[in-house]
């Protein structure tokens, strides 16, 4: 789930945004921020034959305390680990640039070759792989060591590096096109490089988005046609009812990397693929199933991909201009003691991507705060359409393994990319309180 785009994202310039857009379209979560309690009067008899929040508690009370307090403990180490991640790329960029290491290596690039294009994609090489081994103490302990410390990893560590040498080569194939179509951008067209750079980042971002769930994930697992069944046969109907043009659903591997359950709707012009894993299937029931489907299908009618990329299009202009105005101040200071000799040099790589990583760090509650609206909309859709209230209550239950249940409304804000799962219940038992009187949902 993780591992190619994590790795996509310490290695290029655009890093921020494309960690965002798989990593959500993978999640199955599910759920809505904002909760309205208040029914109207016709409603009251309702409310008064099934009560929402005792309904909520039944589902929280599904979680041990031993539960419960494990995931919030690897939850909330997360909003350290973002702190410690920040840090550490600060600190490498320090170490590239102080010691002039960064220069080095733009001087190799320039002694092999004398095409510009080709310098950089040497020095974009070389920058790729040595922050990779630079940043891998934290990712050993962040992605393995961790995840087995909470018993949510299935891999062992072979097999875990093997993800993540595949993820390097991705991350060194794309970020090294990337950083070349950059540079070559900012020596063009010089002190307007920020709106024109951002521009490339975009459309890279855009591009990254569309060809990762088909030729990207195959690298990491195995999709094969789920057999026939009236599981899958009540999916393509969901489909059908949706306007969604599939014919065929998938099931891939996940198990192989974690006990994470998950699902998605992906693909565009015309090509939309299904795709359920392997943990969603063995470990959740049917009505969990089509709720998470309920919810992926929205995404895809709901064209999420493209909002955010509008969103992120905007944030990454807004980066740019940032970094544009601090670089001239730092390069104006250190350009010298750095041997950096201006943007259009790749040396100065490392503190262009410390720049943009402060900015991203700062919006970390703006970049969460979009995804997680989205998601709640991809709820709403999800309960409108797969009919699945206690379903979609279930599946929050069980997301609670890597998602602190209940965190105070500031916290939500800041550091959920998702509805919590509390909020995710509560907003399903209000669906079903007002559906109450339909006999597929009373039958329950
Ligand atoms: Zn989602």
């Amino acid at each position: 789930m993780r591992h190619p785009r994590a790795l996509l994202a310490t290695l290029c310039l655009v890093a921020a945004a494309i960690t965002t857009i798989p990593a959500r379209s993978q999640t199955s979560d599910t759920a809505a921020t904002r909760v309205t309690t208040s029914l109207a009067p016709t409603a009251a008899p309702v409310a008064a034959r099934f009560d929402v929040d005792s309904a909520t508690r039944a589902y929280m009370a599904q979680l041990s305390p031993e539960a419960r307090a494990r995931s919030d403990a690897y939850f909330e180490g997360g909003y350290w680990l973002l702190l410690w991640g920040f840090l550490y790329g600060l600190a490498v960029a320090w170490l590239l640039l102080g010691t002039r290491l960064s220069a080095r290596m733009r001087d190799v690039a320039e002694r092999a070759t004398r095409r510009r294009a080709l310098q950089t994609a040497i020095y974009a090489a070389e920058y790729i792989v040595l922050t990779a081994i630079l940043g891998f103490p934290l990712t050993l302990y962040r992605d393995f060591f961790r995840e087995h410390q909470y018993a949510l990893s299935n891999q062992n560590f072979i097999q875990w590096m093997r993800d993540e040498v595949v993820g390097l080569a991705v991350g060194l194939v794309l970020g090294t096109l990337a950083l070349v179509i950059i540079y070559a951008v900012i020596r063009k067209v010089a002190r307007s490089w920020w709106i024109w750079g951002a521009g490339v980042a975009i459309v890279f971002l855009a591009f990254v988005a569309t060809i990762a769930p088909v030729y990207i994930a195959p690298l990491f697992n195995t999709y094969r046609p789920l057999p026939e069944s009236q599981l899958r046969t009540e999916i393509l109907s969901l489909a059908r009812a949706n306007g969604i043009p599939a014919n065929n659903v998938y099931e891939f591997n996940a198990s192989k990397q974690s006990k994470r359950i998950s699902a998605n709707v992906s693909g565009m012009f015309g090509t939309v693929r299904i795709s359920v894993n392997d943990n969603l299937m063995n470990r959740a029931t049917p009505a969990e199933v089509k709720a998470v489907l309920g919810h992926e299908m929205g995404h895809y009618v709901l064209d999420h991909v493209y909002t955010e990329l509008v969103f992120f299009a905007v944030l990454i202009v807004i980066g740019f201009a940032l970094v544009q105005w601090a670089f001239a101040r730092v390069h104006a200071r250190y350009g010298g003691r750095w041997d950096i000799r201006g943007v259009g040099d790749v040396a100065g790589l490392p503190l262009l991507v410390a720049l943009f990583s402060i900015y991203t760090f700062a919006m970390t509650p703006v970049f969460n705060t979009i995804t997680r609206t989205i998601e709640a909309q991809a709820d709403a859709f999800g309960l409108n359409a797969a009919r699945e209230p206690d379903g979609f209550a279930l599946a929050a239950v069980q997301l609670s393994e890597y998602r602190k249940m209940h965190p105070g409304p500031i916290e939500e804000l800041v550091f959920f990319d998702h509805p919590s799962g509390w909020n995710r219940i509560h907003r399903a038992m209000v669906w079903k309180a007002e559906h109450i009187e339909h006999p597929s949902i009373a039958a329950e």
